[in-house]
């Protein structure tokens, strides 16, 4: 995979920092955390306030959060994330979360558990972090990327999206939790790169996609460079990259065949 390499680079790329590579409950990597281009933050549910700091990133150059749905590895970390940054950094441009339906709500609920009903409204008095709600289908800026949003189905009890983000010409996709559902599917056409959750090597994985599913995709969408998180073990799937916590990856243009 030559044009996501670990070197630096410049010119026109996208820096993909890979926080958190586990899946739930597997206990081999942190739960879910992306950052693209040091600015926009995929989910949440990896202790993201510390692990920007080792990879050299600021939270003071944070702008935006996406949230791809409300389980606990994904999102659990954020009212810490809005904690910290509006200590830490007061005077901060407001940060901006975007989320499934219901983002808004839980955030107030963790946050106000986690920190008691004071603290939490000083610090979304101070941060005043601008939370906003799509659906499958929206799309729009954010900041310097251009989103939309992708239904795709993992819970029946929750709303939960996927994503392809836009910048620089290089499209990078990411799946969430999903099954082998219509939604990926169009997200897998969609983009140069798809991180895309692979929760299972070895077998079917109730409401996530295991190998053989990852694969028949890698298959279907040959032109889309795949990057495998969200795992729960570690074995070579052939024409992608496996995430690992704290990889760097630069994405750069794919060059038509
Ligand atoms: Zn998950």
């Amino acid at each position: 995979m030559s044009e996501a390499d670990r070197a630096e680079g410049d010119g026109a790329s996208l820096e993909l920092a890979i926080l958190g590579s586990g899946a739930a409950f597997s206990g081999i990597g942190h739960n879910a955390g992306y950052l693209v281009d040091g600015e926009l933050l995929l989910d949440c549910g990896a202790p993201v306030t510390s692990l920007m700091g080792q990879l050299g990133r600021s939270l003071a150059d944070l702008k935006s959060v996406v949230i791809s749905h409300l389980h606990a590895d994904h999102f659990f970390h954020l009212p810490l994330l809005v904690a910290a940054r509006t200590v830490r950094y007061q005077g901060a441009d407001p940060l901006r979360i975007v989320g499934p339906p219901g983002t808004a709500q839980q955030l107030d609920t963790l946050g106000r558990m986690a920190f008691g009903d004071h603290f939490w409204a000083e610090v979304m008095e101070q941060g005043t972090p601008a939370v906003e709600e799509w659906r499958g289908g929206r799309s729009g800026p954010l900041g310097a990327f251009q989103m939309q949003a992708f239904e795709v189905e993992h819970s029946s009890q929750l709303e939960c999206l996927g994503f392809r983000l836009e910048r620089h010409g290089i499209a990078l996709g990411y799946s969430g939790d999903t099954t082998l559902c219509p939604g990926i599917r169009e997200l897998a056409a969609a983009v140069n790169y798809l991180l895309c959750e692979c929760t299972s090597m070895s077998a079917p994985a109730p409401i996530h996609l295991w190998r053989a599913e990852v694969e028949e995709l890698i298959q279907a969408y040959p032109a889309t460079r795949f990057i495998l998180t969200h795992l729960s073990e570690r074995a070579p799937v052939k024409g992608a990259i496996l995430a690992s916590d704290g990889l760097l990856l630069r994405l750069r243009p794919i060059a038509p065949d």
